[in-house]
């Protein structure tokens, strides 16, 4: 019988990448979503760095629900601003309030970005994209990822797919933002898929290690 695992994660945009990616895997799993448990007390990200999110969601998760858990934490790292937004990309520019859309937070934060590096000269503009997965059962983790993806901060938004900062985060090897890729060609070069392809090989040994792990 095919193992339940739950994708642990509230943003729209990053769920509909994990969902295709780990539907690619080709791994005995039946993939579910934080739609099909509603009454989850929602995990809180306050951790210092990507790795212990990660891990505190996937645990926080699996505790509450029972079932192995996948969880990401994810985020733009810019040199120039000495690691900024780092773990605070999602509410760079402050609190969500509560009408906004996301689409207004992500131009809010980006419009933040490109404000504070307004006089930061082209050489001087890189950053990476960094995304670490975690899977866990109840009581421990059992995998742990990391991808990144390189690039160069624009001076403008440029692009409309993806989620976040893709808009300004120019690919050179492209020639374009990631906001300019389609979502097929994001997923082949992204930090998440980076991770996900890393943590592959230890899902499968996980999954063929039989019942001692609950
Ligand atoms: P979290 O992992 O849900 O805490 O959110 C991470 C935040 O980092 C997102 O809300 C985005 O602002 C940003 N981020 C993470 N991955 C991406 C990506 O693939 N493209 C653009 N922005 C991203």
């Amino acid at each position: 019988m095919s193992r339940e695992i739950l994708i642990a994660t509230t943003n729209s945009g990053k769920a509909a990448e994990l969902t295709v990616m780990l539907g690619a895997l080709d791994v005995d799993v039946r993939w579910l979503t934080l739609a099909h448990f509603p009454d989850v007390p929602e995990v809180p990200e306050d951790g210092q760095s990507f790795a212990e999110n990660a891990r505190k969601k996937a645990c926080g998760y699996a505790a509450a629900t029972g079932l192995w858990t996948l969880a990401d934490d994810s985020g733009l790292v810019i040199d120039a601003l000495g690691g900024d937004p780092g773990v605070r990309s999602a509410r760079f520019s402050g609190p969500v309030k509560k009408p906004d859309t996301r689409q207004l937070l992500d131009h809010r934060n980006m419009a933040k970005v490109l404000s504070l590096m307004e006089n930061v000269p082209d050489e001087k503009r890189t950053a990476c994209f960094v995304c670490n997965i975690c899977l866990a059962s109840p009581d421990r983790v059992l995998a742990e990822a990391e991808g990144s993806l390189p690039g160069r901060i624009t001076h403008r938004e440029s692009g409309t797919n993806g989620f976040g900062y893709d808009p300004i985060f120019f690919l050179p090897g492209r020639n374009c933002t990631v906001a300019e890729l389609t979502a097929q060609q994001k997923n082949a070069v992204s930090h998440r898929g980076a991770a996900l392809a890393n943590l592959r090989p230890l899902l499968i040994s996980v999954l063929h290690a039989g019942p001692e792990v609950p």
